[in-house]
């Protein structure tokens, strides 16, 4: 199986992606962790995105095309995709690779939810500066307030997750999409999942299609 995943910040896509590639033995590849990963390498890739990141520029589309591209060419298919492509001119490279490779995607999956709930979720975190710990005010709360359980030092929150600013990420997101989404619309695999609820939930909603799809693939 093939799977691509798109979600909102705080639809819980990568939570739900780990859990998929567990079940059905799926190569898990996040555009995002891949960025990070090169940047915290300090590899002369990750030195050119972290400046891009540091002044607040997009990556340039060549960059990440040739870094995804080249981890999807290590596996051969099989994967799960998390957080590309998010542009045309990505989405024109993903289509020329599996078109050369002789791949083809199963099914391209969007958990969404609604912006008061993404700001719900993301505005409520809260992560511990010393060792990394995601605390949630609400889902989960740590033992004494506002203290990390393990290392007792006062509680963070990221300046990417204040509520104005996943406003801003989320609208940012529905605008980005919407053409890509209605690219794979026309080619009959996009599949909207209801995000709303907790995990185990939307769980639930989205084990049956892949459980349908897997079986399909099985047959073929
Ligand atoms: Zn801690």
């Amino acid at each position: 199986m093939n799977i691509l995943i798109f979600g909102p910040p705080g639809s819980g896509k990568s939570t739900h992606s780990r859990r998929i590639t567990e079940l059905y033995g799926m190569t898990y590849v996040s555009s995002g962790d891949m960025i990070r990963e090169e940047i915290s390498r300090g590899s002369e890739l990750g030195r050119e995105m972290g400046h891009y990141l540091a002044t607040g520029e997009l990556i340039p589309d060549v960059v990440v095309n040739s870094l995804v591209i080249s981890r999807l060419r290590r596996d051969r298919g099989n994967f799960i995709l998390d957080g590309y492509p998010r542009t045309a001119e990505q989405v024109l490279a993903l289509e020329n690779y599996l078109y050369d490779h002789g791949i083809t995607l199963n099914v391209v999956m969007e958990i969404l939810i609604s912006k008061e709930e993404s700001v719900r979720r993301i505005s409520g975190r809260r992560i511990c500066p010393k060792c990394g710990e995601v605390y949630h005010t609400k889902y989960r709360p740590p033992r004494v307030s506002g203290k990390c359980d393990v290392c007792g030092v006062a509680l963070v929150q990221r300046s990417d997750d204040r509520s104005n600013v996943v406003e801003k990420r989320y609208d940012l997101y529905i605008r980005n999409m919407e053409p890509i989404i209605k690219f794979y619309k026309k080619q009959g695999i996009y599949v909207r999942i209801d995000g709303q609820g907790g995990i185990h939930e939307v769980w639930e909603r989205i084990r049956p299609l892949l459980d349908y799809i897997h079986s399909q693939e099985v047959t073929r």
